[in-house]
């Protein structure tokens, strides 16, 4: 198998600065928690990896339980980074994360330094990798001291394990928290990953003041509000959906009434800006470069070409977005 990378990659896609460090970001990156595992097709895998890093997004967004199973989206990932991604890996951000169940045992979730450790190497060989780029805490452990997870990924970075270190789902205070232990280790906070879309906002609550206060960068995931936020479900739930399938976290439950309410008067505003849905709910996110990335799923490399061209309209008018704001209020 051979691949050989598109040579205009970098001739479209926007890089953001990942808050005041000195990495940059597509503005769209791809996340491989679902459509990666061992359960899923490899060549729709492969094919989507090598469109994604042909149109120029760079960032790959990982975590230990990725799959199913579990650790699976990671060996496939390392699969195709040493068969064929090889003479690009210093072109690549590779993340991954540990916090969610992953082993039997007290050792094997939260936010423990011997989970953290162990969980990372486990990654890495995994992957086939030296290091990761960003290794993030999935998720904030209530029981286990902030010290001691800040302190994991300190001594991560200082091993060479990982070159940045980043937050999940972690609240304002928490964040700020965060922040200040992690400035006196010495390792500072390069990025925060939380859930946003046009229908989960809770990060304008005080996180985003937080991050911009402290010099962090911000990754969106589920931006699209896993497929609810594009024209897909308008007439019915198609049966390759991701709401149609068994073991996802989107229930059908979720395609309510209000929700298609919605999504159609979104779809006519995208419409009106010669966008879909999927792509004006993603400039919708990157609008006023508050968040850095808009970290996005597919199950097709059409979907991925779709949501790249979003960077074709990303400014909006304040009529739109005050239609917007209405839209959302039904
Ligand atoms: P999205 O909100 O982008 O949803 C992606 C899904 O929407 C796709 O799999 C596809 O589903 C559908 N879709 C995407 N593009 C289109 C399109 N143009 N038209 C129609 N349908 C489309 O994000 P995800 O929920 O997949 O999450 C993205 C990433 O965020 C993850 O891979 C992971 O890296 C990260 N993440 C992090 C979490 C954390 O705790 N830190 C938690 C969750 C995610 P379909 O199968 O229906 O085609």
């Amino acid at each position: 198998m051979t691949y050989t990378a598109n040579k205009d990659r970098y001739r479209d896609m926007k890089y953001n600065r990942v808050g005041n460090s000195g990495l940059l970001l597509p503005a769209i990156s791809l996340g491989l928690w679902h459509n990666f595992g061992g359960v899923d097709t490899y060549e729709n895998g492969r094919a989507m990896l090598h469109k994604a890093f042909d149109l120029g997004i760079t960032h790959f967004d990982l975590a230990n339980n990725y799959g199913p199973p579990p650790g699976s989206a990671e060996e496939m990932f390392g699969k195709i980074i040493k068969t064929e991604f090889a003479p690009y890996r210093d072109e690549m951000v590779i993340s991954t994360k540990a916090g969610y169940h992953m082993w039997d045992g007290p050792y094997g979730e939260w936010g423990s330094k011997k989970y953290l450790i162990a969980s990372l190497d486990q990654s890495l060989k995994r992957m086939g990798l030296d290091y990761v780029d960003v290794f993030y805490s999935h998720r904030p452990d209530p029981n286990t001291p902030l010290e001691e997870t800040m302190g994991a990924l300190d001594q991560i970075v200082r091993q060479g394990k990982a070159l940045y270190v980043g937050i999940s789902s972690y609240d304002a205070v928490q964040t700020a928290e965060a922040v200040k232990i992690l400035n006196d280790l010495g390792t500072p906070l390069l990025i925060h990953q939380p859930s946003y879309s046009m229908f989960n906002r809770w990060i304008e609550d005080g996180l985003q003041d937080v991050l911009s206060e402290n010099g962090v960068g911000s990754i969106a995931f589920c931006p699209l509000e896993q497929g609810l936020l594009t024209n897909k479900y308008i007439s019915g739930i198609p049966s390759d959906s991701r709401a149609a399938k068994a073991n996802t976290f989107l229930d059908k439950d979720r395609v309510t009434d209000q929700v298609l309410n919605r999504v159609r008067h979104l779809n006519e505003l995208a419409v009106e800006r010669g966008q879909n849905l999927a792509q004006m709910a993603l400039a919708w996110v990157l609008r006023e470069r508050r968040v850095t990335s808009a970290l996005i799923g597919a199950s097709k490399v059409s979907q991925i070409e779709e949501n790249v061209a979003a960077l074709n309209n990303l400014e909006f008018t304040a009529e739109e977005l005050a239609r917007i704001e209405e839209i959302l209020k039904n």
